[in-house]
């Protein structure tokens, strides 16, 4: 019964019941129409025709008035009334309904007295409804002029005629109405499957209900059947098809996710773009190290991205030579040290080129460590050998002869031998140190202990310079280090300061102890280090000026000692200064 709610059902049934029903009112009541005509033109033969076999009958008859009045009974019972009346349409036997005299009878008397017959409509008087009136002659009987006169009321005449009309309306609407049973049975047949196969596209989330559908449609053997079929077979195709393509789409996803996030992974940047140097790949080192916004990614152009000249030009080459090209520059707003490679993909849909950027700066850092290393190392070795050199090409070239020169380069050799001497034996320290083969023997440290122990060996030196050497220490510190590299740093640090205060100065080591550290602090008075260059001194063979040093001596290596041994105890060191003033050095160890 669901064809009941089917719009489609209801458009076809409803409009042929509307056309069908116009056509069959027409065609009733043109039937109607030409009926009643054909109906008149037959009752007024039959009538004609009665009253001729009345008028024999009458002719025949040895009592005509008998006949007469049988008949006009017969007739009466029928609607009809009948008389035998004169030329004036008098009636010439007994009658208790005399016919009125009336001018319009009349003319139907005088007309069948002329022509033998004849019938009229007419009103017997203006005020009646209008009859049907025959008259035939009947003069044939003897008496003078006679006629037959009979008229039909008008009940009579329209009861014949609705008679009729009444058979015809209802066979119409029988016909109409078997019309439209038949027409809503095919319909129903048609409708019924379309439901179906539209309610199963429409649920074509719900697979097995939609196939048990389309297979149910598809059992009809018409048409419709075997659209059913073709449906179901389709549906069926572009399941395993959309089947095989999301396992494609989903296998593809989840390579390109693993090589997002290998190429993601990367230190290096990597952008990749089409042959219009529109970006198609972009990882988050390219981001990072390119300085390129999140705004900008796929499908911008290179040059939005990255807008520096000598990057764009480099790929620009790279895709016009598709060879390699390579370029070390210099970021401009990162300042880093950056290596591109532009690799260019000649064929394929992805035709393009790929660029790899790399940064070099610790690299490059190292490297140049490396090199002031070695030229700091070939330039403190070369001074103390030159002077060794030319102290022994003169004691060779006679000095020798002369005792007291002889002793004063004899004392310079051994000077600068044993400035080499420390010289290397402060390299070998320091490699030591950096490369962790040192050693640290951790125990409890009485650093008050240590620190006098220094003093006391810098003492004479002090005295020697006018140097006043203090240790400040209110409490006793102990701490958990190697007490070796603690009297390193302190001597280290205890010698810079004297060799940089002028006589009348003050060096005092400081020992302070508080609940969250203890700090070793070396104050001086001297010359103090310029700010700019603070955080350079504690690199290897960094000295401020070296015209300054050469006549305080040093290594350059002292500080870095210092540096990397507090690393290796986990402390850390400070240094504040101000030239002229003096400089502080402070060694930090947290407590806990
Ligand atoms: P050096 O062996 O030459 O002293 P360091 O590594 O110990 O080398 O020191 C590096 C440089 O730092 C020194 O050359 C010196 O110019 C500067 N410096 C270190 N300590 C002081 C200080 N207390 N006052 C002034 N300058 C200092």
């Amino acid at each position: 019964m669901k064809w009941i709610w089917s719009q489609l059902f209801w458009k076809i049934v409803g409009l042929y019941a509307v056309l069908t029903l116009l056509a069959l009112t027409g065609l009733l009541v043109a039937l109607t129409a030409g009926q009643s005509t054909e109906s008149a033109a037959h009752q007024s033969q039959e009538v004609l025709e009665r009253l001729r076999s009345i008028r024999s009958e009458l002719e025949s008859a040895e009592e005509p008035e008998i006949v007469l009045a049988s008949w006009q009974q017969t007739l009466e019972r029928e609607g009809q009334r009948l008389w035998l009346v004169d030329a004036e349409g008098r009636p010439l036997t007994h009658t208790d309904d005399v016919p009125p005299a009336e001018i319009t009878l009349q003319s139907v008397v005088q007309s069948a007295i002329r022509t033998g017959q004849s019938s009229r409509r007419i009103h017997i008087r203006s005020s009646d409804p209008e009859v049907l009136a025959f008259a035939i002659d009947a003069s044939g009987s003897g008496t003078g002029v006679r006629v037959l006169l009979t008229v039909l009321s008008p009940e009579t005449l329209k009861r014949n005629q609705s008679q009729g009309t009444a058979t015809a309306t209802k066979a119409a609407i029988a016909v109409w109405m078997i019309g439209v049973l038949c027409v809503a049975f095919v319909t129903i047949g048609i409708v019924e499957p379309l439901r179906a196969m539209s309610l199963n596209l429409n649920q074509s989330i719900e697979k097995s209900q939609r196939e048990d559908m389309l297979l149910s449609i598809s059992d009809r053997r018409d048409e419709l059947g075997h659209v059913a079929t073709s449906l179901h077979r389709l549906e069926v195709e572009r399941e395993e098809r959309i089947t095989m393509l999301e396992l494609a789409e989903r296998e593809a996803r989840s390579s390109s996710d693993l090589l997002s996030a290998v190429l993601d992974s990367m230190i290096e940047g990597v952008v990749a773009v089409d042959r219009e140097q529109r970006i198609v790949f972009l990882n988050s080192g390219a981001r990072r190290l390119l300085g390129i916004r999140t705004a900008i990614g796929i499908g911008h152009r290179l040059y939005e991205a990255v807008r520096v000249p000598v990057f764009l030009q480099v790929v620009e080459d790279a895709l016009r030579s598709g060879t390699m090209e390579t370029l070390e520059y210099r970021s401009p707003r990162e300042h880093t040290d950056l290596v591109l490679a532009v690799i260019p993909i000649l064929k394929g849909p992805h035709a393009g080129a790929v660029a790899v950027v790399r940064d070099v700066s610790e690299v490059r850092r190292l490297e140049a460590m490396r090199r002031d290393f070695l030229s700091g190392v070939s330039h403190e070795l070369k001074t103390p050998l030159t002077v060794i050199q030319a102290c022994t090409d003169t004691l060779l070239g006679g000095a020798l002869s002369d005792s007291t020169a002889a002793v004063r380069f004899l004392t310079q050799i051994n000077d600068q031998s044993e400035r080499l001497l420390q010289l290397i034996l402060g390299m070998l320290q320091l490699a030591r140190v950096e490369s962790g083969q040192q050693i640290l023997r951790l125990e409890n440290v009485d650093v008050v202990t240590v620190a006098d122990d220094v003093l006391s060996g810098f003492r004479t030196v002090a005295d020697t310079r006018s140097v006043k050497l203090i240790l400040v220490a209110t409490d006793e510190i102990t701490v958990i280090a190697d007490s070796q590299a603690i009297q390193t740093i302190i001597s280290n640090l205890v010698d810079n300061a004297l060799k940089h205060t002028d006589s009348g100065g003050t060096v005092t080591v400081e020992l302070v102890a508080s609940e969250l550290s203890h700090e070793i602090v070396v104050r001086d008075t001297g010359i103090g280090i310029p700010e700019e260059i603070l955080g350079r001194i504690f690199e290897r063979f960094y000295r401020v000026e070296r015209d300054r040093n050469r006549e305080r001596g040093g290594s350059g290596l002292g500080l870095a000692i210092v540096k990397h041994l507090c690393q290796a105890l986990g402390a850390t060191i400070s240094v504040k200064s101000q030239p002229g003033k003096g400089s502080e050095f402070r060694v930090h160890f947290a407590r806990g």
